[in-house]
């Protein structure tokens, strides 16, 4: 990490729908036993069945954990889906929201991203806000408008949440590097991740930008991580495969 770093970063695992409970324990375990003298927040996205085994295993570790996905909605008739007074209820401290999965798989909007952000805010979780553009955004040179417009909708409620504003964090994951193997190079993340620190602190000034943890998501593997983690804005990872194996989100953890 950059010395001239202030921000602890965040290396988070976004395990998907993947991973069952006796392998879910497993990873846990690995990583909150060997997690060693980092310094870095660890936080665990296990998919909604999977967080009483995770937690059962995290619970007394520094490592916290958080639901993929959460209803706007805190409760009614919404067959399948999960709300964040569950979620809280769980010991999740964290929320994924408008992860690019859920909002191509399912049609997620910004507006809805948008009500999500503010369901968990309400329920004591902080909001990881996944944003990034498709590789023909990309490719139309229409990147930071895509990104802009994606944080601006997200941003709202914690903007209304008031002065100063509770726990958020920002994922930058450009749609084509998830999954792919092709990570965003360490310039294009940093490129990227500069504009959205500009973003922030067009809406909440220098100070709360200066604090705010900007990930990077995208194919990150031991081997790309300590590169793109010496960019100045990027404060860790959201690792979806990588996290799948203990050893290798420890390797991750440790070039943070
Ligand atoms: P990946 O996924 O690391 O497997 O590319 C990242 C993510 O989607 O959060």
């Amino acid at each position: 990490m950059s010395e001239r770093k202030i921000r602890v970063p965040i290396v988070a695992a976004n395990w998907k729908m993947n991973l069952l409970a006796a392998s879910a324990e497993e990873v846990c375990r690995t990583v909150a036993s060997e997690l060693g003298e980092s310094t870095a927040e660890v936080v665990v996205f296990p998919g909604h069945v999977l967080i009483p085994a995770a937690a059962a295993e995290l619970r007394g570790s520094r490592i916290a954990w958080g639901g993929q996905d959460l209803h706007p909605d805190d409760d009614g008739a919404h067959t399948g889906d999960v709300s964040g007074p569950q979620l809280a209820d769980a010991g999740c401290t964290w929320a994924l929201v408008g992860h690019s999965e859920r909002r191509q798989d399912h049609g997620e909007s910004d507006g809805l991203v948008a009500r999500k952000v503010a369901a968990a805010l309400r329920n004591g979780l902080a909001p990881l806000v996944c944003v990034g553009e498709t590789a023909a955004e990309r490719d139309a040179g229409r990147t930071l408008e895509i990104v802009s417009r994606q944080l601006e909708l997200a941003l709202a409620p914690i903007v209304e949440a008031g002065d100063p504003p509770p726990p958020f964090a920002i994922a930058y994951e450009p749609v084509w590097a998830i999954g792919t193997g092709h990570t965003a190079t360490p310039a294009i993340a940093q490129e990227v991740q500069a504009a959205i620190r500009g973003r922030i602190k067009a809406h909440f000034g220098h100070e709360v930008s200066e604090a705010t943890r900007i990930l990077y998501g995208g194919s990150v593997k031991p081997d790309n991580a300590a590169e793109l983690a010496e960019q100045e804005d990027v404060d860790g990872f959201l690792v979806g495969g990588s996290s799948l194996d203990a050893e290798e989100f420890l390797a991750i953890i440790g070039c943070c």
